[in-house]
């Protein structure tokens, strides 16, 4: 009976725990310049990424993520603080037409986000209070996974040159954890590191993998009553998912 408990769970989770794992996600694309060069050397360097995509960009960018094997999720369409976090419905509003680039351009519908600004941004709150709480539950129940990061290139903010992406990067991975790495694919100095990254993360033993839907979440804590309720609500959802497998 106890062995077969232990071969059920089949311990993606707990393994994964274990393994040292980089998720790179690149936030912001696509973008000409940029996005392209990246996928080149993702594809020379045969490491799989996540890219959370706006409504900006060439489309044939990210059809390619998707064709090269990437996973494309979704970050909104406008990316505007002041729109999409003003009520629940603007935000459902804007991803849905995210959403549909996205469907017409792979031929899926993504069901992995990234909220701009992370899932514990204060920023939303200047447009609606609490907002983050309702919108963390609600894209729950709407069958999204979010995920946040534990890393960051800093490339939205200081970070302006190559050499500070790839040490901001490289003194914060860890081993025997999943590395879930922000970055943004329309920035030269993180196209411009990314190589050296990715040695450096072979070189150290780390494995490069995408987010998938099985991906356990990486969130932010947040200082919410809501969050414990978010919590259950997650796994609660992986029970269910769980189930479904089989
Ligand atoms: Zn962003």
């Amino acid at each position: 009976m106890e062995e077969k408990k232990k071969e059920h769970h089949s311990n993606k989770t707990s393994r994964s725990k274990k393994e040292s794992i980089i998720y790179l996600t690149f936030d912001d694309g696509p973008k000409e310049g940029t996005t392209n060069v990246i996928l080149d050397i993702l594809k020379e360097e045969g490491v799989k990424a996540t890219f959370f995509v706006t409504n900006s960009g060439p489309d044939y960018l990210i059809k390619r993520e998707a064709d090269e094997g990437h996973t494309v999720a979704l970050h909104t369409a406008s990316h505007e603080y002041d729109k999409v976090y003003v009520s629940v419905e603007s935000y459902f509003n804007d991803l849905a037409s995210v959403q549909a680039r996205v469907k017409r351009l792979t031929g899926k519908e993504a069901n992995i986000i990234r909220f701009p600004g992370g899932s514990s941004n204060t920023i939303s709150r200047n447009y609606c209070q609490g907002i983050m709480s309702q919108l963390t539950k609600e894209v729950l129940l709407r069958g999204y996974h979010y995920f946040d990061w534990n890393v960051s290139a800093e490339d939205a903010g200081g970070a302006k040159t190559s050499s500070s992406v790839y040490k901001n990067v490289t003194s914060s991975l860890s081993k025997s954890r999943a590395n879930v790495v922000l970055l943004h694919d329309i920035k030269a100095q993180t196209r411009d590191a990314l190589r050296d990254i990715i040695q450096y993360g072979k070189m150290h033993g780390y494995i490069f993998k995408e987010i998938t839907y099985d991906t356990p979440m990486i969130i932010h804590k947040r200082n919410s009553p809501m969050k414990k309720h978010v919590l259950q609500l997650i796994s609660k959802l992986s029970e269910e998912t769980e189930k479904q497998k089989k």
